[in-house]
């Protein structure tokens, strides 16, 4: 708690002056133009990352960054994506999982958190994830691993929800699939023309489900 309340005081003392502005600008509203999907994992810092500043990204967080399809669990997930899709009108959708996950090995290996009846009930929303890198193990070289595979999954899931799939007929909204390498310091973008992730040093033409995409 000491490092939490000398965090405060530097906060208020050295940080909060310097960006006044920023923060009298926000007190009349924010207008994020990206809801942002992670995990819960204390090394994903998602304004360091994107190097964004507050009020730029509405983030929602939880371990294995699951976005449980609609109606399956009356959670805050599904309220905050409307909330962000309907109300904040974000044009952009980041679902973003991460290296060395400890939600996606538990995942594949269940036992491990037996002792935990609500980590493997949530990971129940994921478990399309387990099977599909179950029933693709013949390959010799999988192309994704468990963390990328779960993006994409739950990217889908996103689809379910209403207010995503409106936005997406209406050409508003673009959904991405990233994966961040802490280790690397480096972010990579599923791209779906070739069904990997790659270098994210051209994002929006990797788009998971651009308004283009969708009309086809
Ligand atoms: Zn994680």
């Amino acid at each position: 708690m000491k490092t939490l309340v000398e965090g405060l005081r530097r906060f208020s003392s050295d940080v909060f002056p310097n960006q006044k502005p920023l923060f009298e600008e926000l007190s009349r509203g924010q207008k994020p133009h990206t809801l942002f999907i992670t995990c819960s994992d204390s090394r994903i810092d998602p304004n360091l990352v994107t190097q964004t500043a507050p009020g730029e990204i509405f983030v929602v967080r939880n371990a294995g960054n699951i976005v449980p399809p609609f109606g399956a669990s009356r959670g805050g997930e599904e309220a905050s994506i409307e909330f962000a899709i309907e109300a904040l009108q974000v044009s952009n959708i980041v679902v973003c999982g991460h290296s060395q996950c400890g939600a996606m090995n538990a995942l594949m290996e269940p036992e491990k958190v037996s002792s935990l009846p609500s980590v493997s009930r949530w990971l129940e929303h994921a478990s399309a994830t387990r099977r599909r890198l179950l029933s693709s193990t013949s390959s010799p070289s999988p192309k994704l691993s468990p963390a990328e595979e779960n993006v994409l999954v739950q990217a889908e899931n996103l689809r379910t929800h209403p207010a995503v799939s409106a936005a997406l007929r209406r050409g508003v909204v673009t959904i991405y699939g990233w994966m961040y390498h802490f280790e690397e310091g480096i972010v990579t973008v599923y791209d779906p023309s070739r069904g990997v992730f790659v270098s994210s040093s051209d994002v929006r033409d990797r788009a998971l489900t651009s308004p283009q995409s969708l009309a086809l």
